[in-house]
């Protein structure tokens, strides 16, 4: 395969996408902020189904981190990146600094409401509105066709194609399911904070969602079922659970039974946070 076409300039991205399109090339987006692993990976294969041309954003955004949170620690490897991106076939790998996103006097931003409530927002109030700033600015550098983004971060998943159907974004979301360790754990560029015995309590998270997923579908009562998840997840090691929460799932208002769900949960390992999500079958 050849390697990506790197590109760091706003200009230079839309020149690139021009001529694409003006060679009839459908072009289809996969925004990131880099350490890819096999779930990026897999949306760059989901891209490629899509569109003759797949754009890679790397960028670790700072407007989405608060303060307390790791923008400095995260892992940042872009020549692993890269070579990643060439296996798996990417055109062009987009890599703005933080001056070319936000450039001095930068002063906007974009605050979606609906899914967003709740959930990551009870705990990250800034996080969405730090995501919809920047995935709206990359749409409009862009313009692809389509985007592809994991349902591991379902939530955000969700922000996202409300964001697009309320400024009238012409993209196209396409959601791409979890991509997991052989024991269930969802990978996460955070997952490279974790020791061994770390690794080994986090794959518990995966197992106790499903388990708790199944109850409500059987009928359990939803307050204890979640409650009795948080319990679970503090016994199996983690320190601290931010939530687990049945909602419904294009909404993300609450869930009723018999209908769509999703089971969210966000939890802590030492200074770690890790979050997943199952599916709630509907009978
Ligand atoms: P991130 O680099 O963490 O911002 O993630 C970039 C994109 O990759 C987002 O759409 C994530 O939902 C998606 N993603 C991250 N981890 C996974 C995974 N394990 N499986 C599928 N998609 C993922």
């Amino acid at each position: 395969m050849n390697a990506p076409i790197v590109i760091d300039s706003v200009a230079a991205l839309r020149a690139q996408v021009r001529d694409w399109r003006q060679a009839g090339l459908k072009v289809a987006m996969v925004p990131t902020m880099g350490a890819l692993h096999d779930g990026h990976i897999s949306l760059v294969r989901i891209a490629l189904e899509q569109a003759e041309r797949c754009l890679v954003s790397i960028f670790v955004n700072p407007t989405q981190f608060a303060p307390t949170e790791d923008l400095d620690k995260y892992p940042r490897q872009l020549a692993r990146d890269l070579d990643q991106l060439r296996g798996a076939g990417a055109h062009l790998a987009f890599t703005p600094g933080v001056s070319e996103m936000y450039p001095s006097g930068f002063a906007s931003k974009i605050s979606v409401g609906g899914p967003s409530r709740g959930l990551e927002t009870d705990f990250r109030p800034s996080f969405f509105d730090g995501v919809a700033t920047v995935v709206a600015k990359l749409f409009l550098q862009a313009a692809p066709d389509c985007a592809v983004f994991g349902e591991k971060d379902y939530q955000q998943l969700c922000v996202v194609r409300q964001l697009c159907r309320d400024l009238d974004l012409p993209v196209e979301i396409i959601g791409a399911p979890t991509v997991r360790d052989t024991h269930g754990l969802a990978m996460s560029s955070r997952n490279a904070y974790l020791g061994e015995a770390e690794l080994d309590i986090a794959r518990k998270l995966n197992l106790v969602l499903r388990r708790t997923a199944a109850a409500l579908s059987a009928g359990a009562d939803e307050a204890t079922a979640t409650e009795d998840a948080a319990k679970a997840l503090v016994s199996a090691g983690f320190q601290k659970v931010d939530y687990v929460a049945a909602r419904a799932s294009v909404t993300l208002g609450p869930w009723q039974r018999g209908h769509d769900g999703r089971l969210l949960a966000a939890t802590w390992l030492g200074t770690t946070r890790l979050i997943d999500n199952v599916e709630i079958p509907s009978a």
